[in-house]
């Protein structure tokens, strides 16, 4: 697993594990839309005051680090990050997710959001099994609500966000960004007990605490969690109106091999009920249509 944490991958420059590239955070640039590739340049650490997030003006060189899965809800949670004036460096981890699909579309995401950058770790969470995401457990399929909504799936990833969140402090030093942005949400995935505002709050603690930036007041990191308290439509609603191209995104825990959702996984049925829920449709195709 640490040895996983010294390897970046840039997808943008080749497919699969060819692209791997044996390096500690060694800057992968992205070509974005409009962006130059080059290093990042380090913002100015002056985010110092306490608020929610979305009525502050940000310097335009404010950067952020936007952990960027691929999926619906961090799509969104990185649109809104760049309306809130941030300049988006995107990381994804590729932790053993069974399939490619996610960090494709977290590719696709991060050049359609004019991203700085965009870097993919590798730690193989699968090693450490205990998830039907990364081991070889079947994903649920045609649950009914009542049944997605009690107790924690078996598509929970042990100690995932909380993993996720520690690589992310550890590059926002770097690059001396004091914000963080992840797309939990505690309502529709109320099961997973990284997803609520407790979690948040205490790691928001914790990273002030445990960096040198944070201890000797050079920055003062915040945890942005935009999605928390969101619903599955007010989060899709919110997306459109920011210009998020939802058929870029990626959900499925069980695609075909072509990448096809399948419609059916919790995933799945909580992303169709949210469009429908939004008056919207899923720009996506599904396997059954
Ligand atoms: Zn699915």
């Amino acid at each position: 697993m640490i040895e996983g944490l010294r390897k970046v991958r840039d997808l943008s420059t080749g497919s699969g594990r060819a692209g791997k590239v044996a390096a500690r955070f060694s800057p992968v640039p992205q070509v974005a839309q409009g962006t130059p590739s080059r290093r990042p340049e380090p913002g100015t650490p002056l985010h110092q005051a306490r608020n929610d997030g979305m009525a502050m003006a940000h310097d335009k060189t404010q950067p952020a680090v936007v952990l960027l899965s691929g999926g619906l809800d961090s799509a969104t949670t990185a649109a809104i990050a760049r309306r809130e004036g941030f300049r988006l460096f995107a990381l994804s981890v590729d932790y053993g997710q069974r399939h490619r699909f996610e960090l494709d579309a977290a590719r696709r995401v991060a050049r359609s959001l004019g991203a700085a950058e965009h870097r993919v770790l590798t730690i193989d969470l699968g090693s450490l099994g205990g998830s039907a995401l990364t081991d070889d457990i079947a994903v649920p399929q045609d649950r009914g609500q009542d049944e997605m909504s009690t107790g924690i799936p078996i598509t929970y990833v042990p100690a995932r966000n909380t993993i996720l969140l520690a690589v992310a402090l550890g590059y926002a030093e770097v690059i001396r960004a004091a914000d963080v942005f992840i797309g939990v949400n505690a309502v529709d995935y109320s099961g997973y007990p990284d997803c609520r505002p407790e979690f948040i709050a205490s790691f928001e603690r914790l990273a002030n605490l445990a960096t040198k930036a944070g201890v000797e007041g050079a920055l003062q990191f915040r945890i942005h969690a935009p999605l928390l308290r969101l619903a599955k439509a007010e989060i899709i609603r919110r997306g459109v109106e920011l210009g998020v191209d939802y058929r870029l995104t990626h959900t499925c825990y069980a695609p075909d091999a072509r990448g096809t959702p399948c419609g059916r996984c919790d995933a799945c049925q909580i992303r169709l009920k949210g469009f429908d829920d939004a008056g919207l449709t899923d720009p996506v195709q599904y396997q059954s249509q």
